[in-house]
């Protein structure tokens, strides 16, 4: 076979079945090259130039005889021909196994940038050359990376309520006798079970927000309509703390997005608000229409505890608490603020902190408005 035969069969394992039609019309063309000649045929520059991949053509001196934009733009070729290591030692494997050959080298950003993860195959071509086909890796990886912690945090999240219903049952047990007792620890009972229900609901919610594939209703949500909502389902709890929850409404915007999600992102935030607040104090909902941006701008302001500054860039994390004891007490699951930001992501929106301790805290959500609206 010819050198741009060689090429065509290989690029066709790696585009699949598309670009198969194109691999045969290529194979079915008589190259020039022999055995030897490492020059890239015009018409082969060309199909490696259009994949989606960044591909390279490695020599036997380690560098590059060919490589698109692409291979640049992952950092795995520079514009001279050098090659990344990596990337070099993965063809010589290649002819040395006289096979395909693949794996992840990483690539660094420069000092500040984070590193990211390439997939190489490199197929050898001849005893001169090998194509090598490149891919980002890095979303993915970082994505099983999250999906792993994930794991782990849900399953220590879960077993400090199942493991304090265990013990309230055996403390019945040992008690059977007293009834004041048995009663008070069924109380217990109960609200573990509830933080239990509230946690897996939360898991859920936010497994399947964080699920890739858009939730998104799409539906023209009346955000006046989203805050009165909030506001009166809020009441009940915020009657048993002794906190007065408020809407003002100075504007009437509509967005596009889930009417559900927008409630449980913003009864989120008054829940918070209302669990962080000591008795007596204040919580406000304001809706209003930034006049520059036009943007619908959705505040809570609470006048609670506050939040210190390092303590702002964490609580959006999953399972993150600036207070585990408190959040405990109020039957938080540190989950809330992650799924608010999924939530406000999902709308294209931006959900923004302002707090300082024991004078408050104030959340911004910002949607863009619905056109029609605009
Ligand atoms: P939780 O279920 O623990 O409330 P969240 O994800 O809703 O979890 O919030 C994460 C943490 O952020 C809370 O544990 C709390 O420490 C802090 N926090 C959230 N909202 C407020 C607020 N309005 N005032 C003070 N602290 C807050």
């Amino acid at each position: 076979m010819t050198l741009e035969m060689w090429l065509a069969a290989a690029i066709g394992v790696v585009v699949g079945a598309a670009g198969m039609a194109l691999v045969v019309a290529l194979m079915k063309r008589r190259a020039s090259d022999e055995g030897g000649n490492t020059t890239i045929p015009h018409r082969t520059r060309e199909v490696l130039s259009a994949l989606q991949s960044g591909s390279i053509v490695v020599r036997r001196d380690r560098r590059a005889a060919f490589s698109n934009h692409t291979a640049s733009a992952l950092g795995v070729t520079r514009p001279d021909g050098a090659l990344h290591p990596g990337v070099a030692d993965l063809a010589e494997v290649a002819w040395a196994a006289e096979q395909v050959v693949e794996d992840e080298v990483e690539v660094s950003r420069g000092v500040l940038g984070a590193s990211s993860i390439v997939h190489v195959r490199v197929t050898p071509l001849s005893n001169d050359l090998a194509l090598a086909i490149a891919n980002d890796n890095t979303e993915m990886r970082a994505a099983e990376q999250t999906r792993r912690e994930f794991a782990v945090n849900v399953s220590h999240e879960l077993k400090t309520p199942v493991g304090a219903l265990s013990l309230l049952a055996e403390a019945i047990e040992g008690n059977a006798d007293d009834t004041e007792m048995v009663e008070d620890f069924a109380k217990k009972i109960r609200r573990e079970a509830r933080r239990l229900t509230k946690l897996i609901q939360e898991i859920i919610e936010i497994s399947r927000i964080q699920g890739g594939e858009s939730v998104i209703d799409h539906e023209v949500v009346p955000l006046a309509e989203v805050v009165e909502e909030v506001v009166e389902a809020a009441q009940v709890s915020a009657e048993a703390r002794d906190v007065t929850v408020v809407a003002d409404v100075s504007a009437s915007p509509t967005v596009m997005g889930d009417h559900d999600l927008l409630v449980m992102a913003l009864r989120n935030l008054v829940d918070n608000a209302i669990n962080y607040s000591d008795r007596g104090s204040h919580v406000t909902v304001t809706l209003a229409r930034d006049a520059d941006t036009d943007v619908a701008v959705l505040k809570v302001i609470d006048a609670g505890i506050g939040i210190s500054t390092e303590n702002q860039e964490r609580i959006f994390e999953r399972f993150f608490r600036a207070d585990p004891a408190r959040s405990r007490e109020t039957g938080g699951t540190g989950l809330g603020l992650s799924i608010v930001k999924h939530v406000v992501l999902q709308h294209s929106g931006v959900v923004e902190v302002w707090s300082k301790p024991t004078v408050g805290s104030t959340f911004t959500v910002r949607l863009t408005i619905h056109q029609e609206e605009q």
